[in-house]
């Protein structure tokens, strides 16, 4: 039973979703075996209802015509509709499953058998609490009100419009059996249904986690450098302009560093782009492992990067960017590619009072030219 409620679940999957499964040709066969599915599972309901309904024929409760009657009036509906899914024109509805008139003709069907069978109506009015456990499925609040009102009406036409004394078998032995087991199959049809809704909210509910994950993975990707996975330009920008106003906002002091690998065009040239590719990588790891949570680490462009240190004096800055340089030098980079070395240069600047993040960068930039002025591998203070 769940395997099939779980395999009937996407069914009554969200709307949007179902029109753009129905431009695809597998979404569109799949739908069309769930309908199948679907259609065959009501068929065997009038079936089993039949099946009783003539052991009350067989005990004389009932005329021997209302079982065959009403199995030709249930199947023939779901051949109705099996005809309109088959041949599409049902696409022309809003609801592809046809849910709605689905559950007004069942309706229909079962007030209409209580009407000329009301010996067995309560048989036919405990069907009502499976169409419309069907029908909430998928119906809106409105569809609802307009099948209840239908429903409503049609009552009130049975029990006050006539004297019809509507029944329960139970005279003779077999009619007791037959209705014991119409109330559980209705309570068991019931049930299938909530196992049903379950597992389409669970769907529903995966389908939801899942989108989160995408969504956050796309922030992601969108806030990281693809080749270093540190942040991108736009990305540690937008933290400098943050980090910039927050220390100006809270008279707190603030360094940036602007780090450039040395020769890196030679570096390229004599061991191979890819290589180079490594080192840049390589880098930016050795750089995150070696800064403090607070700090902010990005791609300013090619092989220059920036980085942010909130609460941190030049001088402690000076200091933090000297051990970085320390560290990278003393990798061995010729695992990478015999004989490779690879040095950086950095400036550092500090952040002034009234200070714009392009001046504070412009000055991290000079000292950056200076330091390799100066001959590479060394750290400028702005
Ligand atoms: P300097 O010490 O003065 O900084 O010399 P440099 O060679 O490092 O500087 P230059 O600006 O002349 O060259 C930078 C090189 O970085 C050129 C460019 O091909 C290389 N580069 C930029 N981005 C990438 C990248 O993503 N991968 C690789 N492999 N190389 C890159
Ligand atoms: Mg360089
Ligand atoms: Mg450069």
């Amino acid at each position: 039973m769940q395997t099939a409620a779980t395999s009937l679940s996407s069914l009554f999957a969200a709307k949007p979703v179902d029109q753009e499964r129905r431009s695809s040709l597998g979404a569109r066969r799949r739908n069309a075996k769930i309908r199948r599915i679907m259609l065959g599972y009501v068929c065997i309901s009038y079936f089993v209802d039949a099946i009783l309904l003539s052991v009350y024929a067989e005990t004389g409760a009932i005329p021997w015509e209302i079982p065959p009657a009403y199995l030709a009036c249930g199947v023939g509906s779901i051949f109705g509709f099996g005809i309109l899914y088959e041949t599409r024109l049902g696409k022309h509805f809003t609801d592809a499953f046809l849910v709605i008139p689905q559950a007004i003709v069942g309706l229909l069907l079962m007030l209409a058998f209580t009407w000329v069978a009301p010996q067995a109506g309560f048989l036919f009015l405990c069907n009502l609490f499976i169409v419309f456990s069907f029908s909430s499925l998928r119906a809106s609040a409105r569809e609802t009100a307009v099948v209840w009102t239908a429903m409503a009406i049609g009552l009130i036409l049975l029990f006050l419009g006539t004297d019809k004394p509507i029944g329960l078998p139970l005279a003779t032995f077999p009619d007791r059996v037959a209705s014991m087991l119409a109330f559980a199959l209705t309570i068991g049809r019931c049930m299938f249904i909530g196992i049903f809704a379950n597992s389409l909210r669970e769907s529903l509910y995966n389908k939801s986690v899942q989108l989160k994950e995408a969504y956050r993975r796309i922030e992601e990707l969108a806030e990281l450098d693809e080749l270093t996975g540190s942040f991108n330009r736009r990305c540690i920008m937008r933290m400098l302009d943050d980090e910039v106003a927050r220390a100006q906002r809270n008279n707190k002091p603030c360094s940036v560093a602007l780090i450039d690998l040395d020769w890196f065009k030679r570096i390229n040239d004599t061991h191979g782009h890819p290589i180079g590719d490594e080192v840049l990588r390589t880098f930016a790891i050795t750089v995150f492992a070696n800064i403090r949570n607070i700090d902010r680490f990005g791609r300013y462009g090619g092989e220059e990067f920036l980085l942010i240190m909130p609460e941190t004096s030049s001088t402690a800055a000076a200091q933090i960017l000297d051990r970085l340089r320390l560290i990278v030098a003393e990798l061995d980079w010729s695992a990478f590619s015999a004989g490779m070395a690879v040095t950086i240069s950095a400036g550092v600047s500090e952040l002034k009072p009234t200070e714009t993040p392009d001046a504070l960068l412009a000055r991290a930039d000079e000292a950056l030219y200076a330091a390799k002025k100066a001959g590479r591998n060394q750290v400028a203070r702005a």
